[in-house]
């Protein structure tokens, strides 16, 4: 999953809207921190994935460490602590995000989501062997989120978020269906580590605070 992965993020951050919480960027590289780490590690050998030009594009052949229940609870846990020492009420929505990267991978990967310390047995419902339905169900999720998000923003950050929004949709419709799979895992890590970046900058551009001084984040929005 892609821009899928940032429903929840999106969503958390209207729920600490109005409150000193994680930033916007945070929370959407938090979506991705579990895909960050997969990426690094598997530049190193330690996890892999198996490439394919038709779906399923991708299947992780080793994903203990990242990928896996277990891992889930430890990096949501990890991460979540950790940014709850730098933002005040960031552990709890931080390690939510991190948490759902696991619920949101479960619906597209096909069955290689590991339930404990080892490669097998795994979970996975297999929407990407029907590349259509999931680039719908992963747009749907953006969209959900970023209309329920736009009321809690002011009103040039809420702009802002529609062109986030319509980013990740056309991110998610090139990946799907026009750019081919990369044809080595190296190449694979750097366009998806790349992409966080340039999602996260997106999270950090959307709420970045006026010239003036007046916050572009969470706040009543002025277009009612
Ligand atoms: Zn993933």
């Amino acid at each position: 999953m892609l821009a899928g992965h940032y429903a929840p993020a999106l969503a958390a951050y209207r729920a600490v809207a109005g409150r000193k919480g994680p930033p916007l960027w945070v929370l959407l590289l938090a979506a991705q921190a579990v895909d960050v780490g997969f990426m690094l590690l598997g530049l190193f050998g330690v996890e892999a994935a198996r490439l394919a030009p038709t779906a399923p594009k991708l299947v992780v052949t080793a994903g203990v460490w990242t990928h896996s229940l277990p891992a889930t609870v430890a990096w949501s846990l990890a991460l979540g602590l950790a940014a709850g020492r730098v933002w005040r009420g960031a552990a709890l929505p931080v390690g939510l995000v991190v948490a759902s990267h696991f619920g949101t991978d479960l619906l597209v990967h096909t069955p290689d989501l590991p339930v404990g310390f080892t490669q097998e047995p795994a979970l996975g419902l297999s929407l990407w062997l029907h590349p259509p339905w999931a680039w719908a169900l992963e747009c749907a999720l953006v969209l959900a989120a970023t209309l329920w998000l736009v009321p809690a923003l002011r009103a040039r950050a809420a702009r802002r978020a529609w062109l986030l929004c319509a980013a990740l949709v056309t991110l998610q419709t090139l990946s799907e269906f026009v750019i081919p799979t990369p044809p080595s895992f190296g190449e694979l890590a750097a366009s998806a580590l790349a992409l966080y970046a340039a999602v996260a900058a997106g999270g950090w551009w959307v709420t970045r605070p006026a010239a003036t001084g007046q916050s572009q984040g969470p706040g009543p929005s002025t277009r009612r």
